[in-house]
């Protein structure tokens, strides 16, 4: 069997790899080595925590949720797969170190070859997209999926920012729509400190597309114009702490999800509403990002809705720890990988209920 996924005569799209079928013995997560970003110390001039998708990994391993052979490797996102997305000329633009620094914020990149910046940089950040893409089919097939990275969510077609330089969100969204039968409408519930600007430019007149934002309002971006294709807007205060916080987020991922049944949800799960982050300015403690997870969860499962989630921003050293725990407290809660548990006991035993199952199909799982 080829390489390159077969498109069942679908015309017009191009010729993806990231869409290929996964055995049905892998967990939906989605990770791979190339999304840490590791070249000369380069990363620590970064206030991030550049090898937390590495960590979060580690840690569901040695608490034995995962072996490499029961997670999926995230391929590169190829030109033509963002091209669905993004213009030729931001890629384009992507060719100059200069403006790889100012939408990665590290200015020490202006004085590297963009061959380096490519490599080093980018590749990680294109692997991390194609993971996003990647989660979106296996999230229709399974149920849900995790990508450990991406959530790159003030990223549009034809603009980077704040450390995002491809839109993955965005085009999950538009390689669902376009390739796999039954999405029709998707909703975003964006609960990283900052405003989701990327994907709410992207779908700003899109209706298929609803959006709900949970933000600090006084920080990054403030972008005013993406505000408007914001359903439902919940903007925070600074030091805002985990009772309002909670109340808030299931209050109004309730009503966003009995407002519209979207056929996914996408739920970027930034870490940065962690108390003592340095760019978020909320007080949320790690046992209340752990909850908000499971309340999101929940809501997407008690109404039988697949659920795709993302990463996103959170760096701070202790970060990569909270999302561990946070995927094993989905676990406990039998909120993903419940069909694991039942029966054998362990929980790395290989899952068996994959719809989608083709014999000879290609896969990669490290
Ligand atoms: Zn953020």
């Amino acid at each position: 069997m080829s390489k390159k996924e077969d498109l069942r005569g679908k015309k017009g799209f191009h010729q993806t790899e990231l869409y290929a079928e996964v055995p049905s013995t892998c967990l939906p997560i989605v990770y791979s080595p190339e999304y840490n970003i590791t070249f000369m110390g380069l990363e620590k001039l970064h206030p991030f925590d550049a090898g937390k998708w590495g960590k979060v990994i580690r840690f569901l391993k040695e608490e034995q949720f995962i072996t490499d052979e029961v997670i999926v490797l995230a391929r590169e996102a190829s030109e033509a797969d963002l091209l669905v997305v993004h213009t030729t000329r931001y890629l384009n633009r992507l060719k100059w170190s200069l403006v790889v620094a100012t939408i990665t914020e590290i200015p020490p990149l202006l004085f590297l070859p963009n061959f380096l910046v490519q490599r080093k940089v980018l590749k990680p950040l294109r692997t991390q997209t194609g993971g996003t893409i990647m989660a979106g089919k296996l999230a229709m097939d399974r149920g849900w999926a995790i990508n450990v990275g991406g959530g790159f969510h003030h990223c549009s077609s034809d603009k980077g920012g704040g450390f995002c330089a491809y839109a993955d969100i965005t085009l999950a969204i538009k390689f669902l729509f376009e390739r796999v039968e039954g999405v029709a409408r998707a909703t975003i519930i964006d609960l990283d400190a900052h405003q989701g600007n990327g994907h709410e430019r992207d779908f700003l007149e899109d209706r298929r597309v609803y959006i709900m934002d949970v933000y600090n309002r006084h920080i990054y971006p403030g972008d005013g114009y993406a505000k408007r294709a914001i359903k439902r807007k919940v903007e925070l205060d600074w030091g805002t702490e985990d009772m309002e916080y909670l109340q808030k987020v299931e209050l109004h991922s309730e009503g966003a999800l009995n407002e519209v049944r979207p056929d996914i949800i996408i739920y970027n799960a930034g870490t940065d509403v962690l108390d003592g982050d340095p760019l978020g300015g909320l007080a949320i403690s790690p046992q209340g990002i752990v909850k908000r997870d499971e309340i999101i969860f929940r809501a997407a499962q008690r109404r039988g809705i697949p659920i795709l989630m993302v990463t996103s921003g959170g760096y701070q050293k202790k970060t990569a720890r909270i999302i561990a725990d946070s995927i094993l407290n989905l676990h406990r809660q039998r909120l993903i990988g419940e069909e694991a548990v039942e029966g054998a006991g362990p929980s790395h035993v290989p899952l068996m209920m994959s719809k989608s199952v083709s014999s000879g199909a290609t896969f990669s799982a490290i």
